[in-house]
C-alpha cells in the first residue's frame, strides 16, 4: 500500500508568508491506510504563533470589510475554478491523509468547489432590508456587517468540506479569517487555502496555524480580537470552548456529535432501506457526525431486516481507500481503530449481540493501517452506552419497536439530535415523524448522511449551538446587524 510521493513541509500561513513554528517544531500527516507513509510535514506551533495570525487578521480587517462585495465574490469564483482543475490531485491527497475512499475524497472536493460558487453568489445578494418607518421622510434600513476577526476550528473527518463551508462565508461577508485545521488531516486545507491564495485574496484575510488544538485553538478562543469563533469537532471540545467564548462575550457557533437514528417501518421499500443505511453508517468508516448508528426498525420486520443488513455488511470490502473497488476505508489512526474496536468488545461483554465485525484487520496489507471491520449488533438496548454514545467508526445497532410512536420515542432519547431518516410508504406516517423527530436535518427514503450546501445544517440539542451552517443561514453567523435611521435635516 506504499505510494511514493515526497512529503512537502509547509509551514504556518500568517500575513501572507509562510513561517515555520518559532521552535522550528514540525509533525507528520500520516497515511491511515498505511502509517509508515508521511504525506506531509506541518509546522507544531502554539499560542504565540496563533496570536501572529490574530494580529494579521486584525490589521487585514479594516481593508477587507471595506472590499466591495463583488470583488469579494470574483476571488471565491477564481479559486473555486482553481481548485476544480485540480480535484483529482486534491482528493487522493484527502484520501491519503484521512482514509475516506477515492470516490468520496473527490467528492468532498468537489463539494468544497460547489461551496465556494455558492457564496461567491451569496456575496453578491442583498445586504440588509429596506423598512417603512412611522416617519414617511424616513430612510429606515439594516446593514448586515461582518463580525471582524474570525477563528475557525475544524475536524479532521472532513478535512476539506468543513473548512470550505465555514472559511467561504466568513470572507464572502466581509470577515478576517484564522484557521486551525485538525492536526490528523491538514493538508486538505492547505489546498483549499491556497487556492484562494492564487485567486488574489490579499495578505492577512485569511491565515492558517497548525498545532495542537489545546493550545493554538484555546488561544484563538481566548483573545479578545477574535469577534466570532466557528467550531466543529466533539462535543467534550466543543464544551469547553462554549465555556471560554461565554466567559469573553464572543460569539460561537458549535456544531457537535450525533447518535443519528434510522427509522424502518413494516411497509418501506426494503431494499431502499437497506442500501442507505449501510451506506449511512458504514461510508467513511462511520466517521460522520451524520453517520447511521442506530436502526429502529419495526418488529415485525426486524428479524428478516436484521439478516440483510448482516450479509450485506459482512460483505464489504474493506481496504486500501485509493483501490478501485474498495468500498471502506480505515479510520482516522490506530488509537481510532483500537478505541471502537474496544467499545465493540464492551458492548459484547455486556450482552449486546454482535452479528458481524468489530476487530482490527490486519491481514492482506492491513496490518499497515488502522482498519475495523464494519460491525452489525442485534436486538440493541435503546438505553445501552451503544445505543446511546457515539463511537465514530463502523459500528450499527438495531433497535426493534412496535409502533412508529416507539420509535420516534427511541430516535429522541438521546442527547444529540444531528440527522434522522424514516424509510416508509406512508405519507401520515412520514409527517407525523418529521413533526415529532428532534433532530436538525430530517429525511425520508434517504440515508441521515445525506446534506447539500445551499441549505442550513446543524443539530438540534447537544448537536448543536442552536446556529446553523451553510446555504442561507451562514449569513446569521458571520455577520451581525446594523439598524439605520435617516432623517432630512429639518431646515
Ligand atoms: P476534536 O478532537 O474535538 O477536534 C476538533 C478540532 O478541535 C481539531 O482542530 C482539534 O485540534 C481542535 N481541538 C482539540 N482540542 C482543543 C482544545 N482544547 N481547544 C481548542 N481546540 C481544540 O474532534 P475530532 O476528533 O477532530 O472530530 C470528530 C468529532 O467531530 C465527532 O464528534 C464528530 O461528530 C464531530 N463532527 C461534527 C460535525 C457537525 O457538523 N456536527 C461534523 C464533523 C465532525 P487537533 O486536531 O490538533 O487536536
Amino acid at each position: 500500500m506504499a505510494h511514493a510521493t515526497s512529503a512537502r513541509t509547509y509551514g504556518n500561513y500568517i500575513g501572507g508568508e509562510w513561517r515555520p513554528a518559532a521552535t522550528g517544531e514540525t509533525f507528520d500527516d500520516r497515511n491511515p491506510a498505511n502509517r509508515a507513509e508521511v504525506i506531509a510535514t506541518f509546522a507544531a506551533s502554539g499560542a504565540d504563533e496563533a496570536e501572529a495570525a490574530i494580529t494579521a487578521a486584525a490589521e487585514a480587517a479594516a481593508g477587507w470589510r471595506r472590499t466591495s462585495p463583488i470583488a469579494r465574490a470574483n476571488i471565491l469564483y477564481k479559486a473555486s475554478n482553481i481548485l476544480e482543475a485540480r480535484v483529482g490531485d486534491v482528493g487522493r491527497d484527502l484520501t491519503r491523509e484521512e482514509g475516506k475512499t477515492l470516490k468520496e475524497g473527490i467528492g468532498e472536493t468537489g463539494r468544497a468547489v460547489q461551496i465556494l460558487r455558492y457564496f461567491a453568489g451569496e456575496a453578491q445578494q442583498p445586504t440588509g432590508e429596506h423598512y417603512p418607518s412611522a416617519s414617511i421622510t424616513t430612510l429606515l434600513y439594516t446593514m448586515d456587517e461582518p463580525l471582524g476577526v474570525v477563528g475557525i476550528i475544524t475536524p479532521w473527518n472532513f478535512p476539506i468540506a468543513i473548512p470550505a463551508w465555514k472559511i467561504a462565508p466568513a470572507l464572502a461577508f466581509g470577515n478576517t479569517v484564522v484557521l486551525k485545521p485538525a492536526s490528523q488531516s491538514p493538508l486538505s486545507a492547505f489546498h483549499f487555502v491556497e487556492a484562494l491564495i492564487e485567486a488574489g485574496l490579499p495578505a492577512g484575510v485569511l491565515n492558517v496555524v497548525t498545532g495542537g488544538g489545546a493550545a493554538v485553538g484555546t488561544r484563538l478562543v481566548e483573545d479578545e480580537r477574535v469577534v466570532g469563533i466557528s467550531f466543529t469537532g466533539s462535543s467534550q471540545v466543543g464544551a469547553g470552548l462554549r465555556q471560554i467564548a461565554a466567559a469573553r462575550g464572543a460569539k460561537i457557533q458549535l456544531e457537535l456529535g450525533g447518535k443519528n437514528p434510522a427509522i424502518v417501518l413494516a411497509d418501506a421499500d426494503i431494499d431502499q432501506a437497506l442500501q442507505h443505511i449501510v451506506n449511512g453508517a458504514m461510508m467513511s468508516s462511520g466517521q460522520k457526525c451524520t453517520a447511521t448508528s442506530r436502526a429502529i426498525v419495526e418488529r415485525s420486520l426486524s428479524e428478516r431486516f436484521t439478516d440483510l443488513l448482516s450479509s450485506k455488511i459482512a460483505s464489504l470490502r474493506v481496504g486500501d481507500p485509493l483501490g478501485s473497488d474498495t468500498q471502506i476505508g480505515p479510520l482516522i489512526d490506530d488509537e481510532a481503530a483500537d478505541r471502537v474496536a474496544a467499545e465493540v468488545k464492551s458492548a459484547k461483554d455486556d450482552g449486546s449481540d454482535l452479528l458481524v465485525g468489530g476487530g482490527r484487520l490486519t491481514d492482506n496489507g492491513r496490518g499497515d493501517g488502522a482498519f475495523v471491520a464494519p460491525a452489525l449488533f442485534a436486538g440493541v438496548d435503546p438505553d445501552s452506552r451503544l445505543g446511546q454514545e457515539e463511537l465514530f467508526g463502523p459500528v450499527l445497532g438495531v433497535i426493534p419497536v412496535d409502533s412508529v410512536d416507539e420509535a420516534i420515542a427511541v430516535a429522541n432519547r438521546v442527547r444529540y439530535g444531528l440527522s434522522a431518516s424514516l424509510f416508509t410508504r406512508d405519507l401520515g406516517k412520514a409527517l407525523h415523524f418529521v413533526q415529532g423527530i428532534q433532530a436538525g436535518i430530517v429525511h425520508v427514503n434517504s440515508e441521515t448522511a445525506g446534506a447539500e450546501p445551499q441549505v442550513p445544517f446543524g443539530g438540534m440539542k447537544g448537536s448543536s449551538s442552536y446556529s446553523r451552517e451553510q446555504g442561507k443561514a451562514a449569513r446569521d453567523f458571520y455577520t451581525q446587524i446594523k439598524t439605520v435611521y435617516i432623517d432630512p435635516p429639518a431646515s
